[in-house]
């Protein structure tokens, strides 16, 4: 009888399979998930194969004990990705599969539970007008779950437990007198065809395509078999509008097919998804346009991404993580902003969402579109030697809005015309900002650190608040009142004297965008400022609310981070500020050069999107810096043909190939002394002639919660000998001793 044995991929950090009994009712298949027995617990793993026989004695194997039913087998394809993305990142198959999966399909304790109806509640027009009014204003917990039902617009059974432990009587109970609709849909429903959006559907309104975007789009549809694009296209071009005219085309000529659209960030995914859903209304029903980010709650993350899977989820809208998601029909991936660090994981399997979604289109013979205003310098020399297609998009898709003018402010010709400055604010900026809320008009300020200042300094001993724990210093927070640690989170009171001498002027050091913040209270009276920072938006949702109230023009100055540079299409937003960008001139970091510049361009793209003329100053030190220049004629061509012939030179990527083996041990030395073993093992592995090591090097900030952290970068000219070095490499590693903990990194972001 064949078919009694499988080899199981489980999580787990070796290469092997492991060989299980096969003897429930169903017969095997590859890409099952499976229940096993692994030592004393039950874990799942991924069938790969199916054998007759097993070299495994008889009396050491143990049985398959059930299989997933919730989740039906995924594909060869899927399974070649994972083998592919286990290989190249230097891991075992089951270290990346079973990872790849949403949470609830990892336990077989909620395999049951998946299958169960899909139990969904939304006001209805009654409860709408009388809740949460209605309760009485002692029922907190019922006017939350109220409130959440109303924000939410509905809520599924596990959402509402989540709000409230008798959430589901109470709903009931309301679906009793009228105010809450119930619904419930069986596991695996098709997509019904009702669709909430269908009556606005007519009234879409669909622009006229720039010549530009019908080029790209016809280029894009024209395309057979595997066809990267390279979709360069300045800020507000109307890039987007391209995704879309590609992706309506798509479904149009094959009826079934699916598409993965990424996004750097969860906090874009809102905008795309409106604006998909509105467009696909009449094509699509709602549930056949699925989002997948880290942002949802579990329930819905496995169906989200089990409707990909069973291809009821014709468009798949997500993050990083959902380029591992199994679509078995795939037809066309997008990657926007596809410059964005954020798509490589940085942790765990450390693998570029973008290079993967390549490789699956190389895979399955299908377009991938990567867009940016300014792409990584990967992908442009990959269209310089003709291997991408460039589509580019030179204009603002919007008949009146140009590109805003950049225009730099020398701080030292400020500070020696002895002009007045507020907090760091330069006269100019100010200026240039109450004209703005003169008009009516919003301002941005974009400043990479948030805080309030980051650090606090004794000016008569030298003293610096620096973290117990990590070689660094700690950032002043002052609406928490607490210094923090932004690598370890370690948290104290501010001291009201410095703790090494005494002195009671102790002093914050630099500015943070809480300072800049306060600053504005006094620079530009009357102004409506609002934060956009990591510490501003930390709880769930709340930074939708923040940009929606940009959006609404309840604010007249916008302060943030990155969180406000990337993609969100403010339309009254028409001067971008730009302070103390200077550091990062100065880098070690080769990369940091292009990464500033995207960042720049970026920000100063909210500017002037909706016919309003567009305005950026950007404070520096260094008003003659190549890349300001670069940035002022908003050069990007030139910027990337001037690096590429710097990294040309200097033998940097794109023009080798590294990888970065880092270590974390109880003492500096520790971590240096494995990565030197770890490099006189490299020199013993053949065809390591065509690898170069460096010397290991401590981190900058080299001690994070106490662990000291080291690193020994390798290169290669030929990315295949990398590639064989690395996996020859691994079983030594392993054996090496004397560290907490290492890891290997494929085509590093930071070094
Ligand atoms: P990008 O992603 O390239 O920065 P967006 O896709 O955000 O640009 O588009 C900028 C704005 O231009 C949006 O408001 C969009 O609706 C609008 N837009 C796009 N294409 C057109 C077009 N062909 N005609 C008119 N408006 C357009
Ligand atoms: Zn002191
Ligand atoms: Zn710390």
């Amino acid at each position: 009888m064949t078919g009694r044995y499988v080899r199981v991929a489980l999580d787990h950090p070796l290469d092997a399979l492991y060989d299980y009994r096969y003897g429930l009712d169903s017969a095997p298949e590859p890409g099952m998930l499976v229940r096993v027995p692994f030592g004393r617990r039950d874990v799942v793993g991924l069938i790969c194969e199916v054998n007759a026989h097993s070299d495994v004695p008889a009396n050491k194997l143990r049985d398959v004990s059930a299989v997933c039913a919730a989740c039906p087998p995924l594909s060869a394809q899927w399974l070649a990705l994972a083998g592919f993305a286990a290989d190249y990142y230097q891991r075992g198959l089951g270290e990346v599969a079973l990872p790849a999966l949403p949470q609830a399909l990892r336990d077989p304790s909620r395999w049951a539970r998946l299958l169960a109806p899909e139990e969904r509640y939304r006001l209805s027009p009654q409860g709408r007008a009388a809740l949460p009014d209605a309760l009485p204003a002692r029922a907190q917990a019922l006017r939350r779950l109220a409130q959440a039902l109303a924000d939410a617009g509905e809520l599924d059974a596990a959402a509402a437990r989540a709000l409230h432990p008798k959430a589901i009587a109470t709903l009931e109970a309301w679906c009793e007198a009228g105010w809450v609709e119930h619904e419930s849909i069986e596991f695996g429903a098709a997509p019904s065809v009702a669709n909430s959006a269908a009556q606005t559907a007519a009234m879409v309104e669909v622009p006229r395509l720039s010549d530009e975007q019908a080029e790209a789009v016809e280029a894009i549809g024209a395309a057979s078999g595997f066809a990267p694009f390279l979709l360069h296209g300045v800020t507000g071009s109307g890039k987007t509008e391209v995704y879309l005219r590609a992706l309506a085309a798509l479904l149009e000529r094959e009826p079934g097919a699916q598409a993965l659209v990424l996004v750097p960030e969860i906090n874009l995914t809102p905008q795309f998804e409106a604006a998909f859903r509105t467009r696909f209304a009449a094509r699509l029903a709602d549930e056949a346009i699925v989002t997948l980010h880290s942002g949802l709650a579990e329930g819905e993350r496995a169906r989200n991404w089990l409707a990909a899977h069973t291809g009821r989820a014709r468009i798949v809208l997500g993050t990083r993580l959902a380029v591992l998601a199994s679509l078995p029909r795939l037809a066309m991936l997008v990657v926007d902003e596809e410059h964005d660090p954020a798509y490589k994981q940085q942790e765990g399997l450390r693998y570029s969402a973008r290079d993967l979604a390549v490789w699956r289109a190389k895979q399955l013979g299908v377009p991938v579109v990567l867009g940016s205003a300014t792409p990584s310098l990967e992908s442009w020399w990959q269209t310089e030697q003709g291997r991408y297609t460039r589509l580019t998009l030179s204009r603002r898709a919007i008949a009146d809005a140009v590109l805003p003018t950049v225009k730099l402010i020398d701080l030292e010709e400020e500070r020696r015309r002895g002009r007045a400055s507020f907090e760091g604010l330069s006269g100019p900026l100010v200026a240039a900002m109450k004209a703005r809320l003169e008009r009516g008009e919003q301002s941005l300020l974009f400043l990479n650190r948030r805080g309030y200042a980051p650090t606090l300094a004794c000016d008569s001993c030298g003293w610096v608040a620096g973290c117990p724990r990590c070689s660094a210093y700690v950032v002043l927070h002052k609406p928490e009142r607490a210094l923090r640690c932004h690598h370890c989170g370690w948290e104290s009171r501010i001291p009201h004297s410095c703790p090494e001498c005494g002195n009671v002027d102790i002093a914050p050091m630099g500015r943070g965008t809480q300072r800049i913040e306060e600053a504005l209270a006094s620079a530009v009276p009357g102004a409506r400022v609002l934060r956009i920072d990591a510490d501003s938006t930390r709880r769930k949702g709340s930074a939708q609310a923040l940009f929606s109230d940009v959006h609404a023009g309840e604010v007249d100055i916008l302060v943030g981070t990155q969180m406000i540079a990337k993609g969100h299409d403010f339309q009254r937003v028409s001067l971008v500020g730009v302070l103390n960008a200077d550091n990062a001139l100065f880098s070690h970091d080769f990369r940091a050069g292009e990464r500033l510049f995207a960042q720049l361009m970026q920000v100063s793209g909210r500017a002037g999107r909706a016919g309003l003329a567009g305005e950026v100053l950007v404070q520096t030190r260094y008003p003659r810096h190549a890349l300001y220049h670069a940035l002022a004629r908003q050069d990007y061509v030139g910027f990337a043909n001037t690096q590429v012939a710097e990294r040309r030179d200097a033998h940097l990527p794109p023009f080798v190939y590294q990888a970065l083996l880092r270590a974390e041990g109880r003492t500096l030395e520790a971590a240096l002394a494995f990565l030197a073993q770890a490099a006189e093992a490299l020199t013993a592995i053949a065809g390591a002639e065509r690898v170069m090591a460096y010397d290991a090097v401590p981190l900058t900030i080299v001690k994070v919660m106490n662990v000291h952290r080291a690193q020994l970068l390798v290169e290669s000219q030929s990315r295949a000998a990398l590639q064989a070095t690395l996996r020859a490499w691994q079983p030594a590693l392993r054996a090496l001793r004397g560290v907490l903990r290492w890891n290997l990194e494929v085509d590093p972001l930071d070094i």
